[in-house]
């Protein structure tokens, strides 16, 4: 079996994120046999998942911190180093790149970027709680199986458009929007679309989310109404900063954009999972990484 980096060695390969698509990336490069160090601070978004059930393997679902714990010990069992911290500096160097956190340095050759999203989290009192009892979610994607018929709320600010409503419309008749601000607003044909939906608006925005007895009770202009699952459509903060601080290419919201190997326009830098400009899904992650590990893996072969 392939061993990690000796202590004092420089990694090949540095990983920067420790959710499902950063443990892949490390697990296929140290089964190719490189000296690859993983570095995270400990907040994947997959660890909030109470469980999946869209990720293959799984018939009965998996939570996310069980498959989080999973992957780590693979990837452990083939030699990947771990460190923890937040990486608060990158700068590119001749033949490599310099990565700094809590007093720690070091300069590998490559570098993969799998830092992620983070979900705007509305206000409310007993979040996890909400979360992991399924009375908040925030991917319809991986979740509209599981809230097929109920009555569903849907918090929206003014940067929200109509498309989330209408995905979710597919899986119950029963939803209302909640707009969290008076800048709410939506133009004649979205509410026109939204009405013809059966899409149900509330006109004052929220005052109260309450988590009750595994249902949410949204207070808004003196009214309450409950439903049984709250979707939280305030949006996502990409963690793309460090991609972008070496000029790598992103779109508006921040998502970095990557060639079919996934490198990103900075030689050298690869990126997978949430952080790139895709599906923001566990499948999706894990297979990016596959990809940019292979890639990177054939580059340092070929002396690139
Ligand atoms: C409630 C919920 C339910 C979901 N359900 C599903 C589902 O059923 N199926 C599905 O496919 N997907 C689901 N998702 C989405 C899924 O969680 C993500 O697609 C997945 O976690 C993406 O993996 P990732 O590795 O790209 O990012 P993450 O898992 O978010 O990992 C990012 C990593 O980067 C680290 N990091 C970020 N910045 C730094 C830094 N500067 N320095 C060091 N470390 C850093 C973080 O600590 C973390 O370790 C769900 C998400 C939520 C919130």
């Amino acid at each position: 079996m392939a061993t990690g980096p000796a202590a004092g060695q420089q990694p090949e390969v540095l990983v920067i994120g420790g959710g499902p698509a950063g443990l892949v990336a490390a697990l296929y490069l140290a089964r190719f046999r490189r000296r690859v160090l993983l570095v995270e601070d400990g907040h994947s978004r997959a660890a909030r998942i109470p469980r999946s059930h869209n990720y293959p393997g799984f018939p009965d679902g998996v939570a996310g911190t069980e498959l989080l714990s999973a992957m780590r010990s693979q990837a452990a069992r083939y030699g990947v180093h771990f460190a923890t911290g937040r990486v608060e500096s990158v700068s590119v160097e001749p033949e490599s790149f310099k990565v700094e956190w809590n007093g720690s340095s070091v300069s590998p050759r490559k570098l993969v970027l799998a830092t992620g999203v983070s979900d705007v989290a509305p206000a409310m009192p007993h979040l996890a709680q909400a979360l992991q009892e399924g009375a908040l979610r925030y991917c319809p994607v991986c979740d509209g199986f599981e809230v097929i018929g109920q009555a569903v709320g849907l918090l929206v600010d003014d940067g929200s458009d109509t498309q989330e409503a209408l995905y979710l419309r597919h899986f119950t008749e029963r939803v209302t929007l909640f707009p969290v601000s008076r800048g709410v607003h939506f133009s004649e044909s979205q509410r026109r679309e939204l009405d013809e939906a059966g899409v149900s608006r509330v006109a004052e925005p929220v005052e109260s989310l309450r988590l009750w007895e595994g249902r949410v009770t949204v207070r808004h202009g003196g009214e309450e109404t409950v439903v049984d699952s709250l979707y939280g459509g305030l949006g996502l903060k990409v963690h793309s900063e460090l991609g972008r601080h070496l000029g790598a290419q992103h779109d508006e919201h921040g998502y970095l954009l990557t060639d079919r190997h996934q490198e990103t326009t900075v030689k050298g830098l690869y990126a997978a999972g949430d952080v790139v400009k895709a599906l923001n899904q566990i499948s999706v992650a894990v297979g990016q990484a596959a990809v940019a590990a292979s890639a990177i893996h054939m580059a340092l072969l070929q002396g690139r």
